[in-house]
């Protein structure tokens, strides 16, 4: 099946030929023509499946073929969770966009409000907002809804689960009763199925399952070591492991900057692809890369979203994601269709929650490996049970001199408070609370246990408050 045949037009088609999306994945292939054809959707597809695609495509067709933007109105408007996730997905927005005449910004919180004011003045055809943000410029009175075609939730789950119900539903109240919505999610509680049966319409239930899980083709590990070493470690391990072509990932265009000017310096040809640069320029970028012209391609998750390079052996985490999700994107860049792929990670100390992160999002305790040379002087933390294990321990171990002092002036100890010093570590059961005679001992336990288990994205993200200016506001 092509992209042809689910009826996009020609500007969209010229588009993917030059992402090289050959042909649509699962979710596109359902959820294109029922866009398309005006349906609701109610769609269980997580990130890694091409569902940003699936509902741009169509929606940008749509918009494009009929109607126009009035002054501080909308006409598709996409409500996501997160800063990040609005960037992903407006960035999404932009790039599958690039040949329509359509006019498209991303509001969220903690950043100025006057630009956002500013480009709503005009109106915009796709606005992708946090929930709060939103708000906040619907009661200033920044923005109408009278003319709203589309209304997206994208992981509306993971909306729900930051609080955000009371802003959804304010918002809601706002918007016209006949629209178009699409409602993705990667689980369906009961709260998103009460959510959906008030908001859709005779909708089409899509369910895939995600194209990039933790390929098993793609050998993964990591090197623990110091932030300001890892540029001379990656330096090392490309000559001394004889990289061929590597593809890197780095957190801040500022860090991708300096990474690809070290490695000019040293006569390494690289080259980056991140959002300060145009599109054309990303595009000559990947272009160098795939003709190897350039060995390495520095990178960040926003603009490597959609590079698609062929067998490519190594990629490199100069910088862990702070959204895990991204980092099966990333290792999704190697070990494609069955090929052998290697993706190596650099983690300092104050990474150790995003390893964390990852490790619970994909099932895995990243294996690591010292270098010679290299190892951290900022020990990075043990992750996962270990790690709940061993800061057990080291609370223990803590309240260990305050014991023995009892012990000595004879001060009797809480009856059944079985210091877990006095076992050892191996012996305490995964998710166990235990009782130390050291004040917050117990809430270490809990705490430590809880971190292991919590997803990046939604450690970042706080919850919400009425009218708050949260990091993913
Ligand atoms: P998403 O699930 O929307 O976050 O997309 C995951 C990744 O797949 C993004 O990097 C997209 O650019 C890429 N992608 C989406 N659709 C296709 C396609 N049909 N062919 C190749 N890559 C795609």
């Amino acid at each position: 099946m092509t992209f042809l045949a689910l009826g996009l037009i020609d500007p969209l088609l010229r588009t993917l030929e030059t992402l090289s999306y050959q042909e649509p994945t699962p979710v596109q292939k359902q959820a294109i023509p029922a866009v398309l054809a005006g349906r609701d959707l109610m769609a269980a597809a997580q990130t890694g499946t091409g569902k940003t695609a699936g509902f741009a495509l169509p929606i940008l067709q749509r918009l494009t073929l009929a109607g126009v933007v009035a002054p501080k109105s909308v006409r598709c408007l996409v409500l996501v969770p997160t800063r990040e996730l609005a960037e992903q997905v407006y960035d999404s927005f932009r790039t599958y966009g690039g040949n329509l005449p359509l006019r498209s910004f991303v509001a969220y919180g903690g950043v100025a409000i006057e630009p956002q004011i500013s480009k709503l003045r005009k109106g915009l055809d796709v606005l992708v907002a946090t929930p709060g943000r939103l708000l906040d410029l619907y009661r200033q009175g920044m923005v109408t809804f009278e003319s709203l075609q589309t209304l997206v939730l994208d992981e509306a789950d993971r909306m729900l689960d930051l609080g955000f119900s009371r802003e959804l539903n304010e918002i809601f109240e706002a918007l016209p009763k006949q629209r178009q919505t699409l409602l993705f999610s990667a689980t369906f509680s009961d709260a998103i199925r009460a959510l959906a049966g008030g908001l859709l319409n005779d909708p089409l239930s899509i369910q895939v399952s995600p194209r990039n899980t933790t390929t098993k083709t793609v050998k993964q590990w990591l090197i623990p070591t110091d932030k300001k070493r890892k540029p001379e470690l990656f330096l090392h391990l490309l000559k001394q492991r004889r990289w061929g072509q590597v593809l890197v990932f780095v957190k801040t265009r500022k860090g991708v900057d300096q990474l690809v000017k070290t490695l000019l310096d040293e006569g390494v040809a690289a080259d980056s692809i991140h959002g300060d640069k145009q599109q054309h320029a990303r595009l000559r970028a990947l272009d160098r890369f795939k003709t190897a012209q350039v060995r390495v391609l520095v990178a960040t998750d926003v603009a490597a979203r959609g590079l698609d390079i062929d067998a490519l052996p190594q990629v490199v985490n100069f910088d862990l994601p702070t959204v895990a999700e991204d980092y099966i994107h990333r290792i999704g860049r190697t070990g494609r269709a069955g090929a052998e792929g290697e993706a190596v990670s650099l983690v300092c100390a104050d990474e150790v929650e995003l390893l964390a992160a990852i490790e619970t999002l994909t099932r895995q305790v990243i294996r690591r490996e010292e270098e010679p040379g290299f190892e951290a002087h900022h020990r990075v933390p043990a992750t996962g049970a270990e790690a709940a294990v061993a800061k057990v321990a080291k609370a223990a171990k803590a309240a260990e001199p305050a014991r023995k002092k009892r012990a000595f002036t004879g001060a009797p100890g809480a009856p059944g408070a079985r210091s877990a010093a006095a076992r050892p570590a191996a012996s305490i059961p995964k998710g166990a609370v235990i009782v130390t005679a050291g004040r917050g001992a117990k809430s270490t336990a809990r705490a430590s246990a809880k971190s292991a288990a919590k997803p990046a994205a939604q450690s970042s993200a706080k919850p919400a408050k009425p009218g708050g200016r949260g990091p993913a506001r």
